[in-house]
């Protein structure tokens, strides 16, 4: 690795890796720091994983423009990166008439910020797009569209490395200090330079900001919980149906969204909390997550849940003052070189292409952008065995074997898929890294019955020891020691 690099980046969630891909189209050299092991293990890896037309955001703010900037942009840049997508659509449902007005004021200001795509809906007609889900009326957006925000991290991070950026995971930044235009960047695998520090730590945006000697910004978290319904969408909801927002609940309102792979998901919730790390669920949070989906999709029953989950917001602003503040993106006055991205809650993955082509713009104002001739903007994503016709199935495990062994029966992963898991390019094995890039585990037994298998794949052919496998980052070993 170089003295000094070009530019460092503090993060490696979703916003970090769209703005190391961006920088890896030029003649410099990137380095992304990031503290966990992987990528996406902070709010990228806990959202709702759907791209937002932009009608939600304040007229004028950079919420709102970057947003609707995102959204034209998302299915290209998915494209280009083998990142599932489908433009599914989305009804926002309204059960009374204050709903209704809210409706005309949520229309305006979607075509105020240059939304296309937006229809109100009679009765009849939201049950022809989504049968089954309740409301007097509604509205529709036609842009509105789902993708899968895991594999979205990690493709913009391999094709960012692919052309050249390097990354440092398991890398905390503890201290960041300037001298003579250079900053030393202290972190706990040790000390690493450059002429430019983006800051895209999410929830603690604030600490490293403050590091650098800018200590003027405060995050809010705000916990979002969220339930997990086995693969129900074809049957139930395959297009997201959220209620109309009330003003200064937070967030958009407990919603049904489809995932990509066939799940529904119900929430989140808006909880403020003091520890941005307090990635709890809770009972009554969950209750109330039942009864607000069941009022929207009466066909819900509990028999479908799987599992739950939450993320939370990076708020700028406090629940006494309505939760909303706009993005900051910005150069620091009082420090050169330093580029701040502060509070990138909803909707910044939607946002963060448009993010990371501004934090190019501040980044070309220090040094000369030439774009590389080899930058390749392709990358091939995995193989899913389970979406491919017999006769292509056929064909992979006459090439190996290997896809012939179904290892995670819920969601039908193959001994192959598992490997190319481990394997992945940053060295990340631990089973949630596995499990964002193949998909076991997450099914109905969670884990239950390809747990072991992996566990065994892991011990015998990569040669771990069981007591170094966990199931996030060090400190969540799933095992202590032998039995007998
Ligand atoms: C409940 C919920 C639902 C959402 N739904 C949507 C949605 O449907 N659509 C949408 O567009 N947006 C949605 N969002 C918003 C979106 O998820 C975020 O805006 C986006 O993920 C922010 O990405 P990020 O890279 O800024 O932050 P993060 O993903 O949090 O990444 C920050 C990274 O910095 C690392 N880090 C922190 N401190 C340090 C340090 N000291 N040293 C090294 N590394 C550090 C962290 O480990 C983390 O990996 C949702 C958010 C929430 C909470």
């Amino acid at each position: 690795m170089r003295d000094v690099h070009d530019v460092i980046i503090i993060g490696a969630g979703a916003v970090g890796c769209a703005v190391a891909r961006e920088l890896a189209r030029y003649n410099i050299s990137v380095l992304v720091l990031e503290k966990e092991c992987d990528v996406a293990y902070g709010t990228s890896g806990r959202m709702s994983g759907v791209v937002h037309a932009g009608f939600n955001n304040k007229v004028g703010s950079l919420m709102a423009r970057l947003c609707v900037e995102g959204s034209n942009l998302f299915e290209d840049v998915c494209r280009e990166l083998d990142i599932p997508f489908r433009r599914t659509g989305k009804v926002l449902v309204a059960f009374d008439q204050d709903d209704m007005r809210a409706l005309d004021r949520i229309m305006a200001q979607g075509k105020a910020n240059g939304v296309k795509g937006l229809r109100l809906l009679d009765e009849d007609e939201i049950r022809s797009i989504a049968p089954g889900v309740g409301g007097i009326g509604g509205m529709f957006s036609e842009r509105t569209a789902i993708f899968d925000p895991f594999e979205f991290c990690i493709a913009h991070a391999e094709n960012a490395m692919d052309n050249g950026v390097d990354f440092s995971f398991e890398s905390e930044v503890t201290a960041i200090r300037k001298e003579s235009d250079v900053f030393s960047v202290t972190t706990s695998k040790g000390i690493f330079k450059a002429r430019l520090v983006v800051n895209s730590a999410g929830l603690y945006c604030d600490k490293v900001s403050a590091m650098a000697g800018v200590d003027k910004y405060k995050i809010y978290p705000c916990r979002g919980q969220y339930y997990i319904l086995d693969k129900v969408a074809d049957r139930l909801l395959d297009i997201p149906a959220y209620p109309v927002p009330k003003p200064g609940i937070g967030g958009l309102g407990v919603h049904l969204t489809p995932t990509i792979d066939g799940n529904i998901i119900i929430g989140p919730s808006a909880e403020y909390l003091d520890d941005p790390d307090d990635t709890a669920t809770t009972a009554e949070v969950m209750d109330k997550l039942f009864a607000e989906a069941k009022a929207l999709l009466p066909a819900i029953e509990r028999r479908y849940i799987i599992g739950n989950y939450c993320g939370i917001r990076p708020k700028q602003a406090p629940e006494s003052e309505g939760g909303f503040r706009d993005f900051v993106i910005k150069e620091e006055e009082t420090c050169p070189g330093l580029i701040n991205l502060i509070g990138i809650e909803s909707p910044g993955f939607t946002a963060s292409v448009p993010i990371a082509r501004m934090v190019r713009d501040m980044v070309g104002s220090h040094m000369d952008l030439v774009p590389k001739k080899d930058f390749n903007p392709v990358r091939k994503g995995r193989v899913r065995f389970r979406d491919l016709s017999r006769e292509e199935q056929q064909k992979l495990i006459e090439q190996d074997p290997e896809y012939g062994e179904i290892i995670c029966r819920c969601q039908n992963v193959t001994r192959r898929e598992i490997r190319d898991a481990i394997e992945n390019r940053f060295g990340a094995r631990s089973i949630t890294s596995i499990k964002y890039r193949a998909w076991a585990t997450t099914g109905r037994c969670n884990g239950g019955y390809c747990l072991a298998k992996i566990v065994d794949m892991l011990v015998r052919d990569y040669h771990m020891r069981p007591e170094e496998i966990t199931y996030r980052s060090s400190g969540s070993e799933l095992f202590s020691g032998e039995v007998k």
